[in-house]
């Protein structure tokens, strides 16, 4: 774990209401900047669907030429995508990538939100998302968040006007936002909200066009563009030493598990908002333009302005904290203004700039990374003011757990530090993201308390509250308790401080696959959090699964040691899926969480608690051959699936591939998208193709159309075609059109029943066009759209036979679905009903 702040130390922004563990440094010039944003007045809320959809430029320049207060509301966390730098997949994903919108949000100013939706994976139009989402919930969430952060002008990064032109979760982040744009100043719409909040009318609507929603470069020149603003978001601010877009190339660059890293860009560029509603700007370069976004907005704001505009104009860059006494002078007015919306938002913004001018350095951290309820934590509390400015330490206080009074004057650069002891209460929360705190449904997170929905993350476990008198006046400084130390290969390092339970148990498989009657080993790691913890592990399960011992005894002597506890399972005779979990019981308490931890340089580390479970499946299959060999592609858990139901799998390298290798194989796998990221390949075909003529099976799992090397047309040994088609409604009608085929005869019979229970979706990357020596098995198609055959093709070749498959196996055999381990057994098994049971294999 590197310091996640170095990599963009010297254009780090100012921060409020980030629950960042990293202090910010702030230079003379940074603090100038704030001082300029602390001036401004005005809201804008960009609106998409996804981490990485939005525009990075936009929201750099609104936040730091405008300098606009500016929000980023992406309606999902990116659940449902690939994720290139780690395991984490699904509801975990999600947790990453908060946490790099998050980081992307502190390089370039901006506020992060999120709506309850799930990114369940790949929509083609937004009838369907919003079928999936339950659209009354999330537009609820776009009202909400409009009420909440009173946005001016709203700027959407999709087109609501064209769906089924771009994934559906995209335009219907358009269609809310479009929606809600007059609802959130509606008192009868989702008039819940309004016990805590107020409505509010935002002045404009804008849609970020680009030219390639226009299709070319060309035609969006072409283009009328009378209701359209634009201004030179490539623009250098002399005062930070960097420029918008090499800001927003940052700020992207830390979509890292999407591979978003790129290159910085230089130079004027301009950008295109079209306005969709309210009234047009008389100045086409101002989105603000007639709003009001002066301190003369707010009841009694202008004598507030009247002393920070005297500040901006003769503000002192090699002492910034000579203008203390005015800067508190301000912030004693502004808690006299009855507004208490801009109160909050400029009392927040007020209190960083004096803490940064008079490097005011407060800090509440933990020795330890995390504490268990009922324990006790000692927290070491640092306090420094390195100015001549005049600062008394009065308290600190962490809830109604600590209050410690001092009287300390802190004079220039003289250091105080104690410890406070905290008590951490029994019945406190564990520290996990909170949307993930109880069980959703496809489309939506379950979020009981409302304050929590729109927050980006979990409020940190506790806040030490500094009441400080600056100057004479008290002012309460906010720090979350962090945990802080060193390691002698990095430095200094920050984590945030986390509440966990006693111990947590997880499986090492987390889909078992029962092939036939024998039992298997079920190992569960069992993590202690404290140290000296002693108990017992016991299994939940269904009827008719057997466990060789109800329960079995653990002792752990360190925090942080795990112990491994080994259960026998033996599963029922007849086909059965279900799902076992563990029991600790410990301290007269019964514990069933597991602690995924997620550590990476660019974000702090994430503590998730999940239910530990594992899905135990008991399958009737059979299936002829035992040693396959696989080509890794991208990389997917088809051979660790595989290996569950018997087969011996055998990675083979690309470079190894010719004759007498494959020979050893009785079938040969291609993983995903292997042609379109083995370079190697392309030299190989020929040895693969002979393999099949001499009697092998050939499967190859799907491949992108369209980034093809000329060399990859003859993906297959007869003209075959790929192309963007896909299913991806999982519960989708399947018609078996090849019904007498040994593929879905042989050695399982394959029915309509064996698609019951898929996930995600049906498939991808079909081909579209194939020779008439392919036979098509599978007819599918998403509502409203014509059927697709090319979802399974076979052809024999020679004695052998080659198999192109777009089905997502990838997903659904780590799922354990029963119906893909019995179809994918019949690919390696086609053609083989002559042969004996094992294939020899040497070497
Ligand atoms: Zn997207």
């Amino acid at each position: 774990m590197r310091n996640y702040l170095a990599s963009f130390i010297g254009i780090l922004l100012f921060i409020h209401t980030s629950y960042s563990q990293v202090p910010t440094k702030n230079s003379s010039s940074d603090i100038y900047h704030a001082i300029q944003k602390l001036n401004f007045l005005g809201s804008a809320l960009y609106i998409a669907a996804h981490p990485d959809d939005e525009n990075t430029r936009l929201i750099s320049y609104l936040s730091n030429e405008v300098k606009a207060r500016t929000a980023y509301l992406s309606l999902t966390r990116g659940d449902g995508g690939q994720n290139l730098i780690g395991p984490e997949l699904r509801e975990l994903l999600g947790v990453l990538r908060t946490q790099e919108l998050l980081a992307a949000r502190r390089v370039d100013g901006g506020q992060q939100f999120f709506s309850r939706a799930v990114d369940f994976g790949y929509s083609k139009h937004p009838n369907e998302t919003l079928k999936i989402w339950n659209k009354d919930s999330v537009l609820s969430d776009v009202v909400r968040m409009i009420r909440k952060f009173k946005p001016d002008v709203i700027i959407n990064r999709f087109d609501h006007r064209s769906p089924g032109t771009t994934h559906g979760h995209h335009t219907s982040s358009a269609m809310l936002s479009f929606e809600a744009f007059d609802l959130a100043s509606d008192p009868t719409s989702y008039p819940n909200q309004l016990n805590d909040l107020k409505i509010w009318q935002p002045k404009r609507l804008f849609f970020n066009t680009s030219w390639w929603f226009y299709g070319s470069e060309e035609k969006f020149k072409a283009a009328d563009k009378s209701n359209m603003l634009s201004f030179d978001i490539g623009v250098y601010y002399p005062m930070l030493g960097v420029s918008n877009n090499e800001i927003a190339s940052l700020a992207s660059s830390q979509h890292r598990c999407q591979g978003f890293g790129r290159l910085m860009t230089r130079g004027t560029q301009n950008e295109y908002i079209e306005l969709l509603k309210g009234n047009m700007p008389a100045d086409k370069n101002n989105v603000f333009d007639g709003i009001d976004t002066t301190w003369s907005r707010v009841e009694g704001g202008e004598a507030i302005g009247t002393i920070l505009n005297e500040i901006e104009k003769n503000y002192n860059f090699k002492n910034p904290s000579a203008h203390i006494k005015e800067l508190v002078k301000a912030y004693q007015l502004l808690q006299e203004i009855p507004d208490t919306y801009w109160k909050e938002i400029k009392s927040e913004e007020l209190k960083d700039i004096i803490t940064a001018i008079s490097g005011l350095y407060l800090e509440a951290s933990s020795k330890d990374a995390m504490a268990i309820p009922g324990s006790t934590a000692q927290i070491n509390i640092e306090v420094v003011n390195r100015s001549s400015s005049d600062i008394k330490l009065k308290s600190v206080v962490i809830g109604d757990l600590v209050s410690e009074d001092k009287d300390i004057n802190l004079t220039d650069n003289d250091k105080q530090e104690f410890k406070v002891q905290l008590n951490i209460p029994d019945d406190i929360s564990y520290t996990s993201p909170y949307w993930l705190s109880k069980k959703g449904t496809l489309g939506m997170y379950t979020v009981e308390d409302p304050d929590l929905i729109g927050n980006p993350e979990t409020p940190p476990a506790f806040h030490a509250v500094f009441n400080l008198e600056i100057e004479g006046y008290p002012i309460a400084i906010d720090k979350p308790v962090i945990h802080r130390y060193s390691k002698p290969d990095h430095g200094e390092l920050y984590h945030p401080f986390d509440i966990l339970p006693v111990a947590t148990a997880s499986f090492q498989d987390k889909v078992m696959i029962f092939a036939d009657g024998k039992s298997k080993k079920v190992p569960v790691s069992i993590k202690a959090h404290r140290d000296n913890i002693k108990g017992e592990i016991e299994l939940c399960y269904s009827k008719g699964w057997i466990v060789d011992k109800e329960s079995k005894p653990f002792e752990i002597k360190n925090k942080g040691d795990e112990q491994i506890v080994v259960f026998e399972l033996t599963p029922p005779e007849s086909e059965d899926e279900s799902y076992i979990s563990p029991i600790i019981k410990v301290d007269g308490k019964e514990l069933s969480k597991e602690l995924v931890t997620i550590a990476y340089d660019h974000i702090p580390t994430q503590s998730v608690l999940l239910p530990s479970e594992a899905k135990v499946v008991r399958l009737n299959i059979q299936k002829v051959g035992e040693h396959i060999g696989y080509i890794v592609g991208a990389g997917d858990d088809v051979p660790k699936s595989l290996e569950q139901i018997g087969y011996q799998v055998h990675t083979i390298d690309p470079n190894s591939i010719n004759a007498e290798t494959l020979s050893k194989y009785g079938a040969i796998v291609v993983g995903i998208r292997a042609y379109n990221v083995v370079p190697e390949l392309k030299f190989k075909q020929k040895y693969l193709f002979d393999y099949v003529k001499k009697g092998g099976n050939l499967i190859l799992q799907y491949n992108t159309a369209g980034r093809w090397d000329k060399q990859y047309e003859d993906i297959a040994p007869f003209p075959l075609k790929l192309s963007r088609e896909r299913v991806t409604d999982e519960e989708s009608e399947v018609e078996i059109i090849g019904k007498d085929h040994e593929l879905v005869n042989y050695p399982n019979k394959i029915t309509n029943e064996d698609f019951k229970g898929w996930v995600q979706e049906r498939g991808l990357y079909f081909p579209s066009e194939w020779d008439s020596k392919f036979t098509p098995i599978l007819s599918m198609h998403d509502e409203g759209e014509t059927a697709k055959e090319g979802s399974l093709l076979i052809a024999p070749y020679g004695k052998g036979n080659y198999i192109y498959t777009g089905l997502s196996f990838f997903r659904e055999l780590p799922a354990g679905v029963p119906g893909a381990y019995k179809l994918f057994a019949n690919m390696l098994s086609v053609g083989k009903s002559d042969v004996k049971q094992k294939t020899p294999i040497k070497g």
